[in-house]
């Protein structure tokens, strides 16, 4: 039966397929239901997958005690105890015998009823339920985890959650679509998905269990909205709307050969964020005037092993030499937080968005930090490259990073590595506290780039990638508008480029604001380049000035946000809805 989800839109498009539903700890669970005469088969099935799993934990019992001691063969056989339990098995049988279930879907459902019983009581033994449970699944499925990089037929991917390193390899070739229960609007998951330009919706909420494999679904990114079984109806007008869209989107392309001047002819500098270094294309598709923001922690994530100098200059070289010429912005890793990679100790962080992350990382992590500056060093003698370093919070963090580009440089320079001697330096501003103290960072930077998804997630102290907080993650925040506000003037003051390369500036909503603040750089996905062309060519900087005055007068981040909506339908009404 049709139903209606709303989530997030995090990455824009229109996707109809078949569904691959993931349960939470990655494996796919076919369809649930099994014909009546298969009801035997499945019962030897599942009594098999109990005999297997009871074996291999009485080997490991075996194994563990013999090297390690009884106390922690212990552990395999309180496994074995919940596994033999005949309450356990009769609740599977009957799920099969009574519902017709699959015994996969049966192993999850009790699983599941076990372990809200549990929770009820905050018994420990949670994690060893979950554990009995993947055995299970991994015998009955006969393989391991759904491998997501191997896809051969076209899938709408429904899952709990998708870490950004598994969304990093999800190939758009197959994956149509994403779906995740949970997730929010700034997170590094839904960053990906719009640099594969997969369409995807995060923080639906729960609703895995309600659907299977195989079954049709809907995922609107433009509006965050997720169909199941959609009817006939349903299916022609999102088919519609698609054609709609696509044929919008084509009349757009053709502004990608004029720049994005204003209609009063000032020039504004559209450049393209990037994760991977084959997202140029994407870029130079759309005719970007650069790159500026390479999230170069990507190298790291995709990776099976740490990358090295020469796996980094490999990926520098092909992005600025792709980019003939054009400015290349390469952001220094910005690892920890939802996007980690396995570094040497890995400590147990109860906040990671406050803790060991990004120029923090890099700035304990030294020798890697080198590593990753040389390699840029040596790729700008190929190009206009130009350093950022992220999250800086402090200027004595901006001191020590520039004291080790400095070093690095002299020992390029003792060994005769070509270089550029004058790379620009930059950093991003996304802490509130580098903007209270704007005045003392721009006497010691060339550029600044403003991220506004950190920003927003530290000055209003939300969470950017938690779906039940999305109402407050918000960029029409008064407090955001005036954090941008004093960081453009006090750059305005000594002269020094500043760029934005927040989600917020792809959004058209924004983007009279951020010309009437002062902003002449823009940096956004490359799928956002034509629509904010689109918008600059259509108004006039006195136009956008009068709406940032007015606007940095209102006191709610909903007023603000419909009061720019309406002045953008004003200015430019024949924009893309
Ligand atoms: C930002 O915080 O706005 C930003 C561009 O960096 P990231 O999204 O990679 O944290
Ligand atoms: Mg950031």
């Amino acid at each position: 039966m049709m139903r209606k989800l709303q989530g997030i839109a995090v990455s824009p498009g229109l996707a109809i397929g078949e569904a691959l539903v993931l349960d939470i700890e990655g494996f796919s669970i076919p369809r649930r239901l099994v014909t009546r005469d298969a009801v035997q088969q499945e019962l030897d099935r599942l009594h098999k997958a109990l005999a297997d799993v009871g074996e291999e934990l009485a080997r490991n019992r075996d194994a563990v005690s013999r090297e390690l001691g009884a106390k922690y063969g212990a552990i395999f056989e309180a496994h074995l105890q919940i596994l033999q339990d005949s309450g356990l098995r009769n609740d599977l049988e009957e799920l099969v015998r009574q519902k017709n279930y699959s015994p996969e879907y049966a192993v999850s459902r009790v699983v599941r009823r076990y372990a809200e019983l549990l929770q009820k009581v905050r018994s420990r033994n949670l994690a060893d339920l979950f554990d009995i449970e993947k055995r299970l699944l991994r015998n009955l499925l006969g393989r391991p985890r759904e491998d997501l990089s191997n896809l051969r037929t076209p899938v709408v991917l429904l899952a709990h959650n998708l870490a950004p390193s598994d969304a990093a390899n999800l190939d758009p070739n197959y994956v149509k679509g994403f779906v995740t229960e949970v997730g929010g609007p700034g997170s590094h998951t839904a960053i990906i998905a719009g640099a594969l330009e997969i369409p995807a919706v995060v923080g639906t909420g729960p609703f895995l269990q309600e659907i299977t494999s195989g079954t049709k679904v809907i995922v609107d990114g433009h509006e965050g909205i997720v169909v199941l079984d959609p009817d006939d109806e349903t299916r022609t007008r999102f088919e519609r709307e698609a054609a709609a869209r696509r044929f919008r989107a084509a009349r757009l392309e053709t502004l990608r050969d004029l720049p994005a001047v204003t209609a009063c002819g000032t020039r504004v500098e559209l450049f393209g964020n990037i994760e991977f270094p084959d997202e140029v294309q994407h870029c130079a598709d759309r005719g970007a005037d650069g790159i500026g923001l390479y999230r170069t922690e990507f190298l790291y994530l995709g990776a099976q092993r740490e990358p090295d100098e020469e796996d980094h200059f490999r990926a520098y070289s092909k992005v600025v030499q792709s980019m003939g010429g054009k400015p290349v912005t390469i952001r220094t890793f910005d690892l920890g937080a939802d996007k980690v990679p396995h570094l040497p100790d890995p400590e147990d962080e109860r906040n990671p968005f406050l803790g060991l992350r990004s120029i923090r990382l890099s700035l304990r992590h030294v020798p890697m930090f080198r590593r990753q500056l040389r390699a840029i060093l040596r790729a700008s003698a190929l190009g206009d490259v130009r350093v950022m370093f992220p999250l800086i919070s402090t200027i004595l963090e901006l001191r020590h990073a520039k004291m080790i580009l400095a070093d690095v440089m002299e020992d390029l320079e003792e060994h005769h590595v070509p270089f550029n001697r004058n790379l620009p330096v930059g950093m991003m501003v996304e802490v509130p506290s580098a903007v209270i103290l704007i005045d003392l960072f721009v006497d010691e930077v060339d550029f600044l780039s403003i991220g506004t998804n950190d920003l927003i997630q530290y000055t209003l102290a939300v969470d950017r990638s938690n779906k039940d907080v999305v109402g407050l993650y918000n960029a029409s925040d008064p407090a955001i508008l005036k954090l941008i506000q004093m960081t453009i003037e006090a750059a305005r003051r000594k002269s020094v480029p500043t760029n934005l390369c927040g989600q917020m500036s792809a959004s058209p909503t924004y983007t009279m604001l951020l010309l009437g603040l002062g902003l002449r750089q823009l940096s956004v996905p490359p799928s956002a380049i034509p629509e904010i062309k689109k918008i600059c060519r259509s108004v006039t900087i006195e136009q956008c000035e009068a709406v940032a005055r007015r606007a940095l007068t209102l006191e709610t981040a909903r007023d603000v946000k419909s009061y720019l909506r309406g002045e953008l339908k004003k200015c430019v009404p024949d924009l893309v809805p």
